[in-house]
């Protein structure tokens, strides 16, 4: 971890760069990621690939690595022959962020929906919400992540539990919402809803992610209405899911237009940035020689 505490970090002006994607990294490196375990399995089959990629998001100059922990939740791979090592499969995805960190960067302890990130009905009761997340957070804090980055949000239940649990661990936290561009979460309920929802559990920041560059600017406004003081930050998708349920590019797969994008982040006042699906460290790399320069 970096000298200072993340939250001292934030109180400073200038920004703070996130990495980019895992995912889409995995694959474009020819790691076909698959269900059930979806990306928890590069831990045990692919851990150098994934060392490479956390690698070269602090060469690129990001100073928060993302653990490769969005699909470790024991319901993510209770039908994978690691059913039973949620918690060693943590462990060991943010020991392989720490190597790659080296002290330069600060590890970001990534925590999803428990169900599928674009399936708000799937979301499962309150009281499954509460026990499988707080084993979650346990696991990440045992694995000694510096804060806890609660990712890709779509309903107010799952996220709103999130904030509590966080807050009971005394672990700096941030929320990431995903909405769609009508200011909505995926659950049709209001982004402004679900950041009151959040606020008063005392986040660091809350982000939006997973999301194209052209939504994300309306997305931060909609947040610094509601939440004026909060730390704002966004990493969007270097593309966009359309009607049929594909996934089409936008112009953010150059990084020199995704940089133009987050330089508008940036001056409407957000502080993290950084890059979500189809983001590599090309992105990331622009942006610390652009939009990180004062
Ligand atoms: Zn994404």
């Amino acid at each position: 971890m970096p000298d200072q505490l993340i939250h001292d970090r934030l109180q400073e002006k200038s920004i703070i760069l996130m990495d980019g994607a895992t995912g889409t990294e995995l694959q474009r490196r020819g790691f076909e990621l698959q269900s059930p375990g979806w990306s928890a399995t590069a831990i045990r089959e692919a851990p150098e690939i994934l060392l490479s990629i956390h690698h070269n998001y602090v060469g690129a100059g990001a100073e928060i690595l993302t653990t490769n922990t969005f699909r470790t939740h024991s319901r993510n791979l209770k039908e994978t022959i690691w059913a039973n090592d949620a918690r060693q499969l943590t462990i060991d995805a943010v020991a392989i962020a720490r190597q790659a960190s080296n002290g330069l960067a600060y590890l970001a302890g990534s925590i999803a929906p428990l169900e599928d990130c674009y399936s708000p009905e799937l979301t499962p009761s309150e009281s499954e919400l509460e026990a499988e997340h707080a084993l979650m957070i346990e696991n990440l804090l045992a694995a000694g992540v510096d804060f806890l980055l609660c990712e890709t949000q779509i309903t107010i239940r799952e996220a709103s539990i999130l904030a509590t649990l966080c807050q009971r661990s005394r672990a700096p936290f941030m929320i990431s919402f995903t909405c769609g561009r009508d200011g909505k979460l995926l659950s049709g309920e209001s982004l402004a809803e679900a950041v009151k929802s959040v606020m008063c559990f005392g986040p660091e920041a809350i982000l939006v992610n997973c999301i194209p560059i052209d939504e994300v600017l309306p997305a931060l406004q909609e947040i610094h209405k509601t939440a004026p003081e909060m730390v704002l930050g966004a990493q969007a998708n270097t593309g966009r899911l359309v009607s049929n349920g594909t996934w089409e590019s936008t112009e953010g797969e150059y990084p020199a237009v995704y940089a133009e994008f987050a330089m508008t982040w940036k001056e409407f006042g957000a502080r993290l940035i950084g890059g979500c699906c189809g983001t590599g460290s090309q992105h990331i790399k622009f942006l610390n020689e652009t939009v990180c320069v004062d």
